[in-house]
């Protein structure tokens, strides 16, 4: 019998940790630092990464042959998932939430170049999204194949795991102590991982999430729930409810919805540093980073450490934001 490790090593870890030295200076201080997840790898990197490697682990270990998983058109989740799958060989079944464009571009183009097998559908609702998902399974088994099914983002205690490791990852690396941590969440289970690393730590980072969708009053009881999950999971405490942080002044008009201070931030860490972000996740991030900057919301000898979950697929689907530059 083949054994199967409880985590798969995807991605190339550790990331880098990298000083933003002409950010910092241009915000005024504090110290800004940034954790590069959008070199994790898999076809152009990102966050997910560390989410697979337990789930994917869990689903060989289910003798899984496929894996059904969804998301937006532009999903990073699912263009990473499809790669993922295709080192382990696996097939992937994607479940896209809009309709099939003439001519793929972004992460949807990804996705076709991995051959996965795309289903596009409008869901409206969040109930439809568990009863399309069992369709999908259902699908894949009539190919023959006994499909492993993992929730939009992987944002569940098993896919936040990969977060507990990344804060873990980040406080041995960081020579400073790190008094803040800022991460985009979306489906909640990159910045609930993040939260349940730092139990135990003798002096944690405060974790903020900046939402890309969801309010504030929506956002942190979801992070709330999966943090207790997690932490259920690894025999531990939850914190206490204020560790809990969610921002949602940045989210502009909607998920995947450009604003103006996202696409700022984008020129501002493009033209300081030479590093892309994204227009979903880390421009609007970034917006909020900035703001809170400006409005003193930090020490100035504090250390920030900006999570760069990457994303940077999706900037070509936004071009005319950037048609004067
Ligand atoms: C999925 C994603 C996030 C958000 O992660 P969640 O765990 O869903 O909150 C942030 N940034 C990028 C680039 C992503 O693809």
């Amino acid at each position: 019998m083949v054994e199967h490790p409880r985590r798969l090593e995807l991605g190339f870890l550790p990331t880098p940790l990298q000083e933003a030295s002409r950010l910092t200076r241009v915000l005024g201080g504090p110290r800004i630092l940034l954790k590069r997840d959008d070199q994790t790898g898999l076809a152009t990197g990102g966050n997910k990464a560390r989410k697979l490697g337990y789930l994917l682990a869990d689903a060989l270990g289910e003798k899984a042959t496929a894996v059904v998983t969804m998301g937006d058109l532009q999903s990073n989740h699912c263009r990473m998932t499809a790669a993922a799958c295709r080192m382990l060989g696996l097939e992937p079944y994607l479940l896209l939430n809009g309709t099939r464009p003439a001519i793929p571009e972004g992460n949807l183009l990804l996705d076709a170049i991995f051959g996965a097998k795309l289903h596009f559908v409008a869901i409206d609702d969040a109930t439809a999204v568990d009863r399309e998902l069992a369709a999908l399974a259902d699908r894949a088994r009539a190919d023959g194949h006994c499909p492993y099914v993992i929730p939009m983002g992987g944002s569940n205690a098993l896919g936040a795991l990969g977060y507990v490791d990344a804060l873990r990852e980040l406080l041995r690396q960081s020579a400073h102590q790190v008094d803040h941590v800022l991460v985009a969440s979306g489906s909640g289970g990159t910045q609930a991982g993040l939260i349940a690393g730092a139990i135990g730590q003798s002096r944690p980072p405060l974790i903020h999430g900046v939402s890309v969708s969801r309010t504030r009053a929506k956002l942190e009881p979801r992070v709330s729930q999966l943090v207790a999950e997690t932490a259920a999971r690894m025999g531990a405490v939850p914190p206490p409810a204020d560790r809990v942080l969610v921002h949602d002044e940045y989210v502009g008009p909607g998920y995947a919805i450009m604003t103006e201070a996202c696409r700022d931030a984008i020129r501002l860490v493009a033209r300081t540093e030479g590093i892309l972000l994204d227009p979903v996740y880390t421009g609007k991030a970034m917006a909020g980073l900035i703001d809170l900057t400006r409005a003193g919301r930090f020490d100035r000898d504090e250390t920030i450490v900006f999570w760069h979950t990457g994303g940077v697929p999706a900037l070509q689907v936004y071009r005319e934001w950037f048609v004067d530059g």
